[in-house]
């Protein structure tokens, strides 16, 4: 689905990604593990094209990717929830989802857009319901659903999710990993970052842990589980879940 190859990000004299080598499995959760500024949002941001790789390949679907922009990836399948929880809150459910699929396909015809924005509606009943609401009014799950929903209006066969649980209440988290699920079962790739091995693995079926911008360790989740209970990684990596 996915294939990263030797990828290296510079910022000026910081290597935010060295040689960053990996094969994201299809309709799999993949976990990108790692503390604060190990590199995971430059993956993830390098892999959507909105930042540039050094040096190094990404092939998406047998194509390579890494010199095409935003917007043709985007066309390609490849959605991108990016980190922090962007929402306008004094818009309404509506007009996030509109700004939200015109950022991502600018040149669309408007009724395209009421298209798919009324299949997410059906899909989730909670934001058809409250589209005229201000996003602001929404309980954090439904704006995290909400978040997520506008990324799905460009119906993207790999999702790229950035600390989907960050700042979010434990059952607010259930029910977006809940979310993550029903979308792997229709068919769906995800790559999520997190700082919690233990959240991630949740659902996670594959992971990589990422330290100062380099995979160190890799595999299914019972592995992982197993290597940061052994190995004292825990404390780091664990965390709450
Ligand atoms: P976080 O959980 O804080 O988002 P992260 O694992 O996603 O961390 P990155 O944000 O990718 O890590 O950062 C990797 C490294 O690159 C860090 O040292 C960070 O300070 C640096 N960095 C990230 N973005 C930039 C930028 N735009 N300019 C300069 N340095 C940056």
């Amino acid at each position: 689905m996915l294939e990263i190859k030797n990828l290296q990000v510079n910022y000026g004299p910081i290597n935010a990604l060295k040689e960053v080598t990996m094969t994201i499995e299809k309709n799999k959760i993949n976990a990108i593990i790692g503390v604060n500024g190990a590199g995971k949002s430059t993956l993830l941001n390098t892999i959507s094209g909105l930042v540039d790789p050094d040096q190094g390949e990404i092939s998406y679907k047998g194509r390579q990717i890494q010199n095409i922009p935003v917007e043709k990836r985007v066309k390609l399948g490849i959605g991108h929830v990016m980190e922090g929880r962007r929402l306008f809150k004094d818009q309404s459910v509506h007009d996030n989802l509109l700004i939200g699929f015109y950022f991502r396909n600018p040149k669309e015809k408007r009724r395209n857009a009421l298209l798919k924005i009324n299949e997410i509606y059906k899909q989730f009943p909670i934001l058809g319901n409250k589209q005229n609401q201000m996003a602001g009014t929404l309980s954090g799950g439904q704006q995290q659903i909400l978040i997520i929903s506008a990324a799905l209006l460009s119906e993207p066969d790999l999702l790229l999710l950035d600390e989907p649980s960050l700042g979010l209440a434990p059952i607010i988290i259930d029910e977006v990993y809940q979310l993550l699920e029903e979308l792997k079962s229709k068919g769906m790739t995800i790559i999520i970052s997190e700082q919690m091995a233990a959240l991630a693995l949740r659902i996670s079926d594959v992971g990589y842990i990422l330290e100062r911008g380099q995979v160190v360790k890799k595999g299914d989740r019972s592995y992982l589980k197993s290597l940061l209970d052994s190995d004292g990684l825990s404390s780091v990596y664990l965390g709450k879940a």
